[in-house]
């Protein structure tokens, strides 16, 4: 891989670690192999430390419980790369942890897939970190900046373990602010010299789509909806579709692709559902596909006034919960949209209902689910409960964050 100046640029970690020690429930968490040290559980520090200052945290007996990349900016303090056994961090041990990634992706390549999650943050043990791989582009995002003092280091182990012609870098909106600490780099841009497509076109189960990684929501697109598509190509032959939250049309491809005879997609964002259009005629499906760009609870309430049905309604909406506070008010959305969502779905047809809250547990939003159904005076016969596809492994609780429910809707 060809690097530009971006990365050599940047200052190298500080070579003086911090020694740190916690109270005893964050002590528990870490031997159980939680990933975060929040700020008030620290007891003792050696010393003030800078983003990305290695952290070595101690028991009480002195000895080594854990490494990890300190953040004095984050509640989440530190970010652990290593517990139990003391280690270097450095190109090395980068490498180390990127082939495990790669490895665990290999059955990807039987599908026909090259747009995937290369890394999945804490669950992969890179905290704070992920990485999309689109065909020959990688994105990785920064969710800290922590990992700028140590991005070249990082990055050079990402050339030997899996080179790509591009790399582009994305920033969190917090991390965008942080001005004074990126050393002139910015969301979106290049880390290798060739300048990116600004569209790039990636297969997945063998369907062609389009990320556009520099502009688009994550890094481009949904990943991790793999596999539900998938289930929704199986179940869509000869059936009405609607797509709610379509984004690019993920579902809406799929669902054509499997023989739909047609299909609705339905997003607030103008530019996704030309994406989405785009999508259809990337894979050839002429099946009448209408796009609808409003408000979804607008648009499911008049079609429901219309009384238009469908054989087969998708509900896949942004995260609702992102704090604690947050989460009743999530559960509410997610019951009003079923509720929504039936009033559009023939008798005996299927409701697919996701929730990418991690804030949100499993049963909560299952039962939230039933519960309005049943509020609405339908019974919904169960398919399947599923998650994320392979790529999105789950290393900790909060990783464990899509949940979806396939259902018949009597
Ligand atoms: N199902 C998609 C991913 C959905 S992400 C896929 O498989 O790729 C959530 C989407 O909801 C985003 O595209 C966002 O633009 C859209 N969105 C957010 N609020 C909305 C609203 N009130 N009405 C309609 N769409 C909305």
């Amino acid at each position: 891989m060809d690097f530009n100046t971006s990365l050599s640029q940047l200052p190298s970690a500080s070579a003086k670690r911090i020694a740190l020690r916690i109270h005893a429930p964050a002590e528990r968490a870490l031997r159980q192999g939680h990933p975060w040290v929040f700020d008030g559980s620290i007891t003792e520090q050696s010393h003030v430390g800078a983003p990305g200052d290695l952290a070595v945290i101690f028991d009480d007996k002195r000895r080594f419980l854990a490494i990890g990349l300190y953040d004095p900016t984050s509640t989440i303090r530190v970010r652990v790369l290593q517990s139990r056994d003391s280690v270097t961090i450095n190109t090395d041990w980068f490498q180390n942890k990127l082939s495990t990634a790669v490895r665990l992706r290999a059955p990807l390549q039987q599908s026909d897939t090259d747009g995937y999650r290369l890394v999945h943050g804490e669950n992969d043990g890179l905290p704070g970190l992920v990485i999309d791989r689109y065909a020959d582009t990688l994105v990785l995002k920064l969710y800290t900046p922590a990992w700028i003092p140590h991005l070249k280091d990082f990055c050079d182990a990402l050339a030997q373990v899996t080179p790509a012609t591009h790399l582009i870098l994305r920033l969190n909106r917090s991390l965008q602010k942080q001005t004074d600490l990126l050393h002139g780099l910015v969301d979106g841009i290049p880390l290798t010299l060739q300048t990116p497509p600004s569209l790039i076109l990636f297969k997945e189960n063998g369907l062609i789509f389009e990320s556009d990684p520099i502009h688009g929501q994550k890094t481009g697109f949904f990943l991790d909806q793999r596999d539900n598509r998938s289930r929704v190509e199986k179940l869509s032959k000869g059936k009405s579709v609607l797509n709610v939250f379509s984004y690019t049309g993920g579902f809406s491809v799929y669902a054509a692709h499997g023989g739909a005879k047609e299909v609705v997609s339905v997003d607030v964002s103008a530019p996704a559902l030309e994406a989405a259009v785009r999508n259809m005629a990337h894979n050839k499906l002429t099946v009448p596909h209408e796009t609808i760009a409003e408000d979804a609870f607008e648009v499911l309430a008049r079609m429901a006034s219309q009384k238009r049905l469908f054989d087969v309604v998708i509900i896949d909406p942004p995260m609702f919960a992102q704090s604690e506070k947050q989460i009743e008010s999530a559960l509410s959305a997610y019951r009003k949209l079923t509720r929504l969502g039936l009033s559009v779905l023939r008798k005996g047809g299927t409701l697919v209902q996701a929730s990418c809250s991690s804030r949100v547990d499993n049963d909560s939003f299952f039962e939230s689910v039933h519960g309005s159904a049943k509020e609405a005076g339908r019974t919904l016969k169960e398919i399947e409960r599923t998650g994320h596809a392979l790529d999105h492994p789950i290393g900790f609780k909060e990783g464990a964050y899509l949940k979806c429910l396939f259902a018949i809707a009597l």
